[in-house]
């Protein structure tokens, strides 16, 4: 699939008057477009309902815009709970899907009447022994062994740290009931980015399988399944995004010919998604301001990984189109570099890209889920802003830039950074 930027050349342009690069963009049409699309792919259960991952985007004017289009939130931390209670989430809108958990979460979570999600058996008693058992509770999963689509391997969840074993899941429900729990929901999240409609139904057949086992084994009334994240989106433009209706389609018919028959046919079906929800309605945009020829050819941006952490913790694509050179041939190798003292700020190794020049502006994709989140100061880098290009093309800021004094804002109980010159002389 070509990809396309959300901004051309004079849209930046006209920007950068105001908001000089780097930034980050995004598209609230598309966002919106995105999740009505996902509603109506699973609008065949009746209490259907999106709980966005906050972890990807955690930015309030982005989660008003899901919140208006029926999302809840998905949270895994105190700053994610107080941030969704800011906006009006609460009780059954928020799902609390965290691991490790300090007893002063459980008890924010609590407080707000979240669906809490365990992430381990001893994780019950930790509860009872603080806010107590909720009426309804949510269980993680973890199979164990390795997940397998046909015959690829998508991932390890005898490796991961989370979730329950089966046994466990069966002794937990028990012990929950005992201690007043009255209506269950399962979770569990087996693998990552999965660009594959087989993903969500091979994950659904597995927990509605479960399901009807818990149910029998246990008597427990399950009243949700929660598929989670991991539905993916294709970094690269040679592969096609998932389809949504078909991997709707696909958890349908697991549904019908595991659940119903079952008489689980009540269940809502709860996901969690971040990154299909934002990934690809997000970009960063950058300006070339230096550019290097040693054993390789350089081009150096304005920007590091402090705004995008992806291509240097995982190695991953994210594909670059320069601005105004969209039809030029690419026929420049380049290693693409952010400004940090660190060999892995890299945005890109050996890109064929069109030759670029200083002052070109590069606009680095599918940066709309754990980019601007996943960032950090390392060398006393400073975060970029956050704007929206909204629904009436006007372009609106929804987070300044960091400035040094955010920078510094952790030392403020004391004076020894008193007399800091801010300027730049
Ligand atoms: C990160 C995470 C998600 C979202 O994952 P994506 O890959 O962005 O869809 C959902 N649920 C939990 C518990 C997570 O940790």
């Amino acid at each position: 699939m070509k990809k396309t930027t959300i901004l051309n050349l004079e849209q930046v342009k006209e920007i950068e008057k105001t908001c000089p690069t780097p930034f980050h963009i995004y598209d609230e049409k598309a966002i919106r477009k995105n999740v009505r699309e996902l509603k109506e792919a699973f609008s065949w259960n009746k209490n259907y309902r999106e709980y966005f991952a906050v972890k990807a985007t955690p930015n309030p004017f982005i989660l008003k815009i899901l919140q208006e289009e029926g999302c809840g939130v998905d949270c895994s931390s105190f700053t994610e709970l107080i941030l969704s209670e800011a906006l009006g989430f609460s009780g059954s809108d928020i799902m609390f899907s965290s691991n490790v958990t300090p007893m002063e979460e459980y008890k924010k979570a609590s407080a707000l009447g979240a669906y809490i999600n365990l992430d381990d058996y001893t994780h019950i008693e930790y509860l009872a022994g603080g806010p107590g058992i909720p009426e309804t509770i949510c269980c993680r999963y973890n199979p164990g062994g390795v997940f397998e689509l046909g015959t690829d391997i998508m991932d390890n969840p005898g490796e991961s740290k989370y979730g329950f074993t089966k046994d466990q899941m069966i002794a937990g429900f028990r012990r929950l009931m005992e201690l007043g729990a009255k209506k269950f929901g399962i979770h569990s999240f087996l693998a990552s980015n999965t660009v594959s409609n087989e993903y969500y139904p091979a994950l659904a057949g597995i927990l509605f399988e479960l399901a009807v086992e818990l149910k029998e084994k246990t008597g427990a009334d399950i009243s949700f399944i929660n598929l989670s994240g991991g539905v993916g989106i294709p970094y690269t433009p040679d592969k096609e995004p998932n389809d949504i209706k078909v991997i709707g389609e696909g958890v349908r018919q697991k549904y019908e010919e595991i659940l119903v028959p079952a008489g689980l046919g009540d269940a809502a079906i709860f996901t969690e998604l971040g990154r299909y929800m934002l990934g690809p309605y997000g970009q960063l945009v950058t300006k070339c301001i230096h550019q290097k020829h040693i054993y390789k050819e350089y081009a150096g941006l304005n920007t590091c990984a402090c705004d995008l952490m992806r291509p240097a913790m995982y190695g991953s694509y994210h594909h670059i189109t320069v601005l105004g050179k969209e039809d030029a041939p690419c026929d420049h190798k380049y290693d693409v570099t952010g400004s940090l003292c660190e060999n892995n700020d890299k945005f890109a190794v050996d890109r064929m890209l069109p030759k670029i020049d200083i002052g070109d502006y590069l606009v680095i994709h599918d940066t709309g889920a754990h980019g601007y989140a996943m960032g950090y100061n390392y060398n006393g880098k400073l975060k970029s802003p956050e704007l929206l290009l909204q629904e009436d093309g006007s372009v609106k800021m929804i987070r300044r830039g960091e400035t040094p004094q955010d920078y510094f804002a952790t030392f403020d109980f004391c004076d020894i950074l008193n007399n800091i010159d801010y300027s730049v002389k």
